[in-house]
């Protein structure tokens, strides 16, 4: 049951009196539920709980915190149907991908469970003593990861479930000892409020400290900010616009005591494309784009909305086809009024820039909230001299760079502000001859894609889903795969502490069989003869 009230730990409140909906983008009319945004006050109590719960939380067993990151999962599985039901009215995605995505989220709540069961992560680095050492004893010195503190996360848009309410963020966060106060998505709010009652289940399931987790609504900007805001706010994780996160930013650099914001913002994905595969897989990546442009009705942050070749029949004929198979593709539903909204009119902002040509365009009417499907092109030269044509389009949208040679190439790639990915398609025999095209995109990227298409992040360790700034805020950290988990974390170090109160990880003994860094070598075995005593 949905109830539109705000999850302040394990209680159910709703004290303020501005109250919202979300909208059925597909019918393109209001759903039934009332939300009640948290007033200043429900903020503060949910903080100052979640500061509490660090103090208890902090100190709970990995063994217990997996299993109440499982108990999350089963619990979201237990809500069956009606969840994929909610998500599906209030997102305009298809079944299949409510499921997909529900997938995920189950698959990545397992995951952090396994690697904190492991242990090994919170890399373990242990220097024994060395009394006899001259001039001066060596000291014994261990270090491990511990968590900062409470995080806000907020949900996003375009991924209801696998990067909102028990996403990756929020998975994250809370294997790594840190509560977890969530700044709900309002596009989705019910589906995060169902998805809070799972995670408050197994709170109070696995004897978790109240307060660990709360659930805030609010459209207005102004619980965002005060959450941010809050001295006992110790992080934040976001997934959105450029404007949103790097306002979240701004925010947290100027409290008195600045905190990391890990927002992961825009990214328009360049790919490159060149001769040899146009000459021989032309069909193929014209097929493979228009696909990749338009899947989620092009909502991903991977989207691919930059192709680059060099001038000449083949980009001519290959920029033709794609547009073709583009426009040919069903349209689709977007999330929400004001991302179609965004959609259009940033669109219109790149066609009607001077230089730029509109290859294929679907202009048939469409229902209310529809996007209608579009490729543009541009020379080389213009792209350079024009930034807004570097903007962001989220929607299913692509601009054609056509390059005058691999100079001009190389220099548009230099010229491109950070980005999630970048791709290379091209002959395998050909790519000795662009070795500079393929430096200067790494320079730019997180991931760099060959013969692919970025779409479609793959779970799993070596995955980078981050990349230069603006595609995220620190580019040194992932938002997907189990390597997130260090975005919450600082290094700690005991010097010449007592066995008995060092922490497991730490003892000589290795009780837990992880794998650490000792006096250099990586290894799981026991210390043995470090108990000496330090005669200083
Ligand atoms: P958004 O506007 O950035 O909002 C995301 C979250 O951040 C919301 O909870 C919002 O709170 C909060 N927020 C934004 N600005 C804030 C501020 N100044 N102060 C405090 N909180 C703030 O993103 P969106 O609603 O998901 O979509 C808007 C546009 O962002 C899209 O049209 C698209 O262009 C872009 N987008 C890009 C990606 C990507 O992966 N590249 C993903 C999603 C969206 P409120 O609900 O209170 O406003």
């Amino acid at each position: 049951m949905i109830t539109g009230k705000n999850y302040i730990g394990n209680k159910l409140s709703a004290k303020g009196d501005k109250t919202f909906q979300s909208l059925n983008p597909a019918l393109n009319s209001s759903n039934e539920w009332i939300f009640t945004e948290a007033t200043s006050e429900e903020v503060d109590e949910a903080v100052q709980l979640a500061w509490d719960a660090f103090e208890i939380y902090r100190t709970v067993s990995s063994e217990k915190k997996a299993d109440f990151l499982t108990t999350i999962a089963s619990e979201i599985e237990a809500l069956g149907d009606s969840l994929l039901e909610v998500y599906c009215q209030e997102s305009g995605l298809p079944r299949g991908r409510a499921e997909g995505e529900r997938g995920r989220t189950l698959f990545q709540l397992r995951s952090f469970a396994n690697l904190i069961q492991e242990g090994s992560w919170v890399d373990a680095a242990i220097d024994t003593a060395i009394p006899e050492r001259t001039p001066l004893p060596k000291l014994d010195i261990r270090k491990m990861s511990i968590p900062i503190g409470p995080i806000v996360v907020f949900g996003s848009s375009n991924f209801p479930f696998a990067y909102s309410t028990a996403g990756g963020d929020t998975a994250s966060a809370l294997a790594s000892g840190c509560p977890v106060i969530v700044k709900s998505h309002s596009m989705h709010a019910g589906t995060g409020e169902m998805v809070a009652s799972a995670i408050i289940k197994a709170v109070q399931k696995c004897g978790m400290p109240n307060g660990v987790f709360s659930n805030l609504t609010g459209g207005g900007r102004t619980v965002g900010a005060q959450l941010v805001s809050h001295p006992f706010v110790k992080g934040v994780g976001f997934t959105g616009s450029i404007q949103g996160g790097r306002a979240l930013y701004d925010i947290a650099a100027q409290r008195e005591e600045p905190i990391p914001v890990f927002a992961e913002m825009g990214s328009i994905n360049p790919v490159v494309i060149l001769p040899g595969a146009l000459q021989n897989d032309l069909d193929k990546w014209s097929t493979a784009y228009a696909e990749s442009i338009s899947g989620g009705t092009g909502q991903f942050c991977t989207k691919p909305g930059l192709i680059l070749g060099i001038k000449g029949d083949l980009l001519s004929q290959y920029t033709e086809d794609l547009g073709a198979k583009l426009v040919a593709l069903a349209q689709g539903c977007m999330l929400h009024s004001s991302i179609h909204s965004n959609f259009n009119h940033g669109k219109e902002l790149i066609s009607s820039q001077s230089g730029v040509s509109v290859v294929a365009a679907y202009e048939q009417d469409v229902k209310p909230n529809y996007a209608q499907q579009r490729l543009t092109t541009v020379e080389g030269k213009t792209f350079l001299a024009n930034h807004t044509l570097h903007t962001e389009v989220f929607g299913p949208f692509a601009l054609v760079v056509q390059c005058e040679n691999e100079q001009e190439l190389v220099a548009v790639i230099k010229a491109l502000e950070g980005q999630l990915t970048g791709t290379i398609i091209s002959d395998s025999s050909e790519l000795a001859n662009y070795t500079n095209v393929i430096s200067a995109l790494q320079n730019r990227v997180g991931r760099i894609v060959f013969n692919g298409v970025p779409t479609g992040v793959e779970v799993c360790p070596s995955i980078v889903h981050g990349g230069p700034y603006p595609a995220s805020s620190d580019s040194r950290f992932t938002a997907v795969g189990i390597h997130a988990i260090k975005r919450w974390v600082r290094p700690f170090s005991y010097q010449n502490w007592p066995q008995e109160l060092l922490p497991l990880e730490l003892k000589d003994e290795n009780p837990l069989g992880i794998i650490r860094l000792v006096n250099n070598i990586s290894t799981a075995k026991a210390i043995e003869s470090t108990t000496k005593e330090l005669n200083i």
